[in-house]
Parts: C-alpha cells; sequence; structure tokens
C-alpha cells in the first residue's frame, strides 16, 4: 500500500492534482494510523449525531417544515430520509426481538380465544411470524399509499408523489419512536397502547400534512384528514388483504408438509408392523 506517492485519487483512479478529488471528492487518502483512526470515529459519530439529532428535533417541532424544506433542496442539514426510516425500524424491531415482545401479537385484541380450535391458532401464529418479519416492507408500502392518496386531495399544488412520498414517509417513522417505546415497555399491543399510537400518529401527521402545503390551513386541514383517514384505510385493507393471503398460503403450505411427514411416518410404521 502506497499511500506516500498518489497521483490518482484512490477511490475512483480520476488524476489527483489537488487535496481532493475533483471527480469523487474524497481527500487524498492517508494510511490508517491510531490517530486516523480516531479521527474517524469522531468523524463518525459527528456526522452521524449533527444531522441525526437536528433532524429529530425538528421533526419533533416542525415536521411540516423539515419535509417541505427537504422537498425544496434544502437537504444537507437534515438525515437521510430513508435512512432515517430505517434506523426507526431497525431499532424497534430490535427492541421487538429483545424483549419478545411481538409487534403484532393479536393475543391482546382478544382474538386468539381458549375456544379457538389449533388450527385457528396456528394460522395467527403464522399472521404474526409474517408481520413482524415485514416491518421493513410495510413502511415503504406505507408511505406509498399515503403519497398517494396526497397526490389525489392535493392535486393542485405542485408537489408530484415522489415528493410527497418524503411528507408521507417522515412523520409516519418519527412516530414509530413512540412505537419503539411502547414495545419496549411491553404495552404496544394493548387496546390502550394501540390507542395512544394511533391518537398521536394521527394527530401528528395531520400536523404535518397541514404545516407542509401553501394556501389557507382549514381548507389544508380538512383535506389533510380525510386523506389520513382515506389512505389509512386503503393501507389498512390492502394491507390486510396481502398479508391475509401470504399467511393463508404459508399456512397451507405448512399443513401440507405436516400431512406429508405424517405420511412417511405412517408408512414407515406400516413397513415396521409388517
Ligand atoms: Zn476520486
Amino acid at each position: 500500500m502506497d499511500f506516500n506517492n498518489q497521483t490518482s485519487c484512490k477511490n475512483c483512479d480520476e488524476p489527483l492534482t489537488t487535496p481532493f478529488c475533483g471527480h469523487c471528492g474524497q481527500p487524498k487518502a492517508v494510511r490508517i494510523t491510531f490517530k486516523e483512526l480516531m479521527r474517524t470515529i469522531q468523524m463518525g459519530l459527528l456526522e452521524f449525531r449533527s444531522p441525526f439529532l437536528h433532524t429529530f428535533k425538528m421533526l419533533t417541532i416542525a415536521p411540516g417544515k423539515v419535509c417541505r424544506d427537504y422537498v425544496e433542496g434544502k437537504r444537507e442539514r437534515y438525515f437521510n430520509p430513508i435512512k432515517y426510516a430505517l434506523w426507526v425500524v431497525t431499532v424497534t424491531v430490535f427492541i421487538s426481538a429483545f424483549t419478545n415482545n411481538s409487534l403484532s401479537d393479536f393475543q391482546a385484541f382478544g382474538e386468539i380465544s381458549s375456544t379457538k380450535s389449533e388450527d385457528d391458532k396456528q394460522f395467527s401464529a403464522t399472521l404474526r411470524n409474517l408481520i413482524d418479519s415485514s416491518q421493513f416492507f410495510i413502511v415503504f408500502f406505507y408511505a406509498a399509499v399515503f403519497a398517494l392518496v396526497l397526490r389525489i386531495f392535493f392535486r393542485k399544488q405542485d408537489f408530484n408523489i415522489f415528493e410527497l412520498y418524503i411528507l408521507a414517509i417522515l412523520p409516519s417513522a418519527h412516530i414509530t419512536w413512540v412505537t419503539a417505546i411502547l414495545v419496549g415497555l411491553g404495552w404496544y399491543n394493548t387496546p390502550s397502547g394501540i390507542a395512544v399510537t394511533t391518537l398521536i400518529g394521527f394527530v401528528f401527521c395531520i400536523y404535518a400534512y397541514t404545516t407542509f402545503f401553501d394556501g389557507k390551513w382549514l381548507p389544508n386541514l380538512v383535506r389533510s384528514l380525510v386523506s389520513y383517514i382515506l389512505a389509512m384505510l386503503l393501507f389498512v385493507f390492502s394491507f390486510g388483504l396481502s398479508i391475509g393471503i401470504a399467511a393463508g398460503v404459508k399456512h397451507a403450505q405448512d399443513q401440507e408438509v405436516s400431512i406429508e411427514q405424517q405420511e412417511v411416518v405412517d408408512a414407515f410404521e406400516e413397513t415396521k408392523a409388517n
């Protein structure tokens, strides 16, 4: 490894004449020493913490403004919205796994009563595992549904569906911190936990939408309310349908496997008996 005579960029191989590469922007690379490692750690913490904490703080106070800033090109000061959503979900899934509290334990709703058959219980377990393992997909799918509905209700404003995707994903991602805490406390899947997250999510997202758009606040509020409710219904319906079908297929496959296994066992027992 030669770091002394650098005539080309170590990162992209373009000719290097200045301390920074004109092609990819990487500074002239130095060998990783103790000092360089300490600097990397310091920079890593700073580069992560500073935009992250700023985004966290600003999202809490003015979610509509953060989304608007981002869409309008004021991006460097904020954490990447998709990265932000991924971080929240990762933390939530981690807390869920660590505390062994499911993100979709329907027992809390009393859906699995003792009178239900073994088959129903198995189906519920399949459904729960499927929902728990598709949290990342859920976030992006959810935002897509909300972006679509917002585009329809605010079609007169100059935002395309992809810009509205930022508005659809950031406030709902931010609210997931509440979910993460409730999951950690084992309170998420109780009726009161559900009520709290639903209510906070509702109020916070309406606040974000209303302050994001131009024009009079009252018509914006009404449009935001209608969009939120419709998008939520559309999401619950389409997600419920797809996850229900997926769980049904998986359940049927599992059943088939267990029947096949039973047949093999039966055949074995039969040959043994003969
Ligand atoms: Zn370069």
